[in-house]
């Protein structure tokens, strides 16, 4: 006999959106194994369910999912959930899914929010077709390479990011991609959600000045099909935002140069007699 795993999404900010069936499921489970046993046990004080929780997490996914499989295999059924969201989505869980479907457990969807598709849905941006990217690394040469990976993509780009990381990000993805439209949706179902949408260097721009409070999910346009022929003003304009971003007038001459195909020697020069 084996028990069942059930992914049980959780709410991402408002309560009120931790579903009917999520609770239900939490109530009736034999076992919860959750991401961080305190910020679940918050979610169960609320809603009144009293049940045993072990943790699962990055760092001892390895012994406490053999555990959980085997404990499943002889019955009982687990519920899974993260701190926030869908399990197994830049969360914990992929591993413990693979690992119950390997040892033929079912495994069974109790939907709940998303932040990245919650974000997309409210954004504007074209939703048909889209790339999931996750967190960038907190290693620049990593981050850069991984953004230079994507500048050729034509789909709409969805990235979760740490508001501590926000403003280095924003300035690599300007480089990587040149100017285009992001929308970032800051804080989704929470007392101070918004969605800004703006363009990469204006972010870049005002971030490099604001620090940025909350959590993020950053939603920007594929490459365009036609490349936009770029004037030394919007080469100027581009510049002028990296400078704010915290840049030395050479090199925002040379990323401006990059994004518009203008020349570096012009656009510094321009730069330079701006400043008399
Ligand atoms: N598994 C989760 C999900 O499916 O939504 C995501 C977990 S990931 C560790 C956390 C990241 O999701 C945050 O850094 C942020 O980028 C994004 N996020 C989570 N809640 C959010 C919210 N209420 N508003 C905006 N972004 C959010």
């Amino acid at each position: 006999m084996s028990g069942r795993l059930y992914v049980v999404g959780t709410p991402i900010g408002n309560l009120e959106d931790f579903s009917v069936r999520a609770r239900r499921t939490l109530e009736e489970a034999d076992f919860i194994a959750a991401e961080d046993t305190r910020v679940t046990l918050r979610l169960l004080n609320h809603f009144g369910i009293k049940k045993e929780m072990l943790s699962y997490y990055e760092h001892n996914k390895r012994d406490k999912g053999n555990l959980i499989i085997e404990r499943i295999m002889k019955g009982e059924s687990c519920a899974l959930v993260s701190d926030a969201g869908m399990p197994a989505i830049s969360d914990p869980g992929e591993d413990l899914v693979r690992a119950a479907r390997g040892a033929g457990i079912a495994v069974e969807a109790v939907p709940g929010p998303c932040a990245l598709v919650t974000a997309l849905a409210v954004s504007g941006m074209p939703s048909g077709r889209f790339c999931f990217e996750g967190f960038l690394s907190v290693n620049k040469i990593s981050r850069r390479k991984h953004l230079e990976e994507l500048k050729g993509e034509k789909r709409t780009m969805i990235f979760y990011e740490a508001p501590h990381k926000l403003a280095a990000a924003l300035k690599d993805m300007l480089c990587a991609f040149g100017d285009r439209r992001i929308a970032l949706a800051r804080e989704l179902t929470k007392i101070h959600e918004s969605v800004i949408s703006t363009t990469l260097s204006e972010a870049a721009s005002y971030y490099s000045e604001n620090i940025p409070k909350g959590e993020f999910v950053l939603i920007i346009e594929g490459k365009a099909e036609e490349s936009r022929e770029y004037t030394l003003d919007d080469a100027l304009e581009i510049a002028k935002n990296i400078m704010n971003a915290g840049s030395a007038i050479s090199a925002a001459a040379k990323e401006a140069a990059g994004v518009t195909g203008i020349k570096k020697g012009d656009i510094y020069k321009a730069l330079l007699a701006q400043m008399k």
